[in-house]
């Protein structure tokens, strides 16, 4: 078995991004500029948001974060939006999900301009990716082509089973392993939670990717000798081991399904890493204007 290392990825594309950043500022060209907005103080999403300053700064991208009040109305954030759109300096910028219940997501999405949408969940760029056009793509998704790629797992041809049908994983993973590309190429089937029968669809899986929200759901008698196992799930569970008195698990049982995988992504450590490297990605993509010409 071979574990699949998202931190050791994560930081080689981040090594390759600052060099890019190092190039354009050589040029005397502006850097690359994120921004974030965040609305309300949830401590969780303030940490995320902070975080991707921090890296940021480390790759050499500028970033600058808008904080609005909890209770700000939905006119004001689509004037914030607005005003991120038609500056020419930003060259990317992503809200902070979720939102407070008062405010509609899917509009506050869909009014970021596509060119700046690097999260990758504007229509517009989802319908791209869909049919193979040049987009952003989400984070996860991103994350998982990018550990099959760098870690040269044949897709082509391999009967591959994504469990879970999400927006944000999913769907568009499920999507992209379709694709007549590298990775890609896989035959693919989707299950969610009215599948019946799942342990029979999951054993026939060569590449299986788990994305339901379920504690440690796949175990080891649900897997085929030899598949490749990618566990987007995170779950804190209590431990006496740690000193934090928690610890991360997976979708999948790790200590049982790892003995029978080929490779396998473990929790922490494994898709997670890559996640906020896909954001600086897109950013780079928005500033070279690689997508939207
Ligand atoms: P989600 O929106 O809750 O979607 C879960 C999906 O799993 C749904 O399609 C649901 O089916 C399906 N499902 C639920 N129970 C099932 C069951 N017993 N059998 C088969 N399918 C079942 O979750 P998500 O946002 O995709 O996230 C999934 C997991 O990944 C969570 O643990 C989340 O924390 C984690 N996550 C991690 C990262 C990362 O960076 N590592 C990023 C995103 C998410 P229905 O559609 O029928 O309801």
């Amino acid at each position: 078995m071979k574990l699949i290392d998202g931190k050791r990825v994560s930081s080689q594309i981040r090594q390759e991004i600052s060099l890019e950043v190092k190039k354009i500022v050589e040029e005397e060209e502006k850097p690359p500029h994120l921004a974030a907005i965040l609305v309300g103080d949830d401590p969780a999403s303030e940490t995320y948001v902070n975080n991707k300053a921090k890296a940021c700064k480390e790759i050499g991208f500028e970033s600058s974060n808008y904080k609005l009040p909890g209770d700000v109305s939905q006119e004001e954030l689509l004037e914030t939006i607005d005003f991120i759109n038609n500056d020419d300096e930003i060259d990317g910028v992503i809200v902070q999900l979720p939102l407070p219940d008062h405010i509609d997501e899917y509009k506050i999405i869909e009014s970021i301009k596509p060119e700046k949408d690097v999260d990758g969940f504007h229509p517009i760029n989802v319908g791209r990716m869909s049919i193979g056009l040049p987009a952003y793509i989400s984070a996860t998704p991103f994350g998982i082509i990018e550990l099959l790629k760098r870690y040269e797992i044949e897709t082509k041809g391999k009967n591959c089973v994504v469990l879970g049908r999400s927006n944000i994983v999913g769907r568009p993973i499920s999507v992209l392993m379709n694709h007549n590309s590298e990775p890609g190429n896989s035959t693919v089937t989707v299950c969610h939670s009215r599948t019946e029968n799942i342990k029979e669809i999951t054993a026939k899986a060569d590449i299986l990717i788990v994305a339901i929200g379920k504690k440690e759901f796949v175990t080891a008698d649900m897997v085929k000798q030899n598949a490749v196992v990618i566990d987007v799930g995170i779950h804190r569970v209590a431990s006496v081991e740690k000193k934090s008195g928690f610890k991360l698990v997976g979708d999948v049982k790790f200590d049982e399904v790892s003995k029978k995988a080929s490779y396998i992504t473990p929790v922490p450590g494994g898709v997670g890493p890559m996640t906020i490297t896909a954001l600086l990605h897109n950013t780079l993509k928005a500033r070279k204007k690689d997508i939207y010409k």
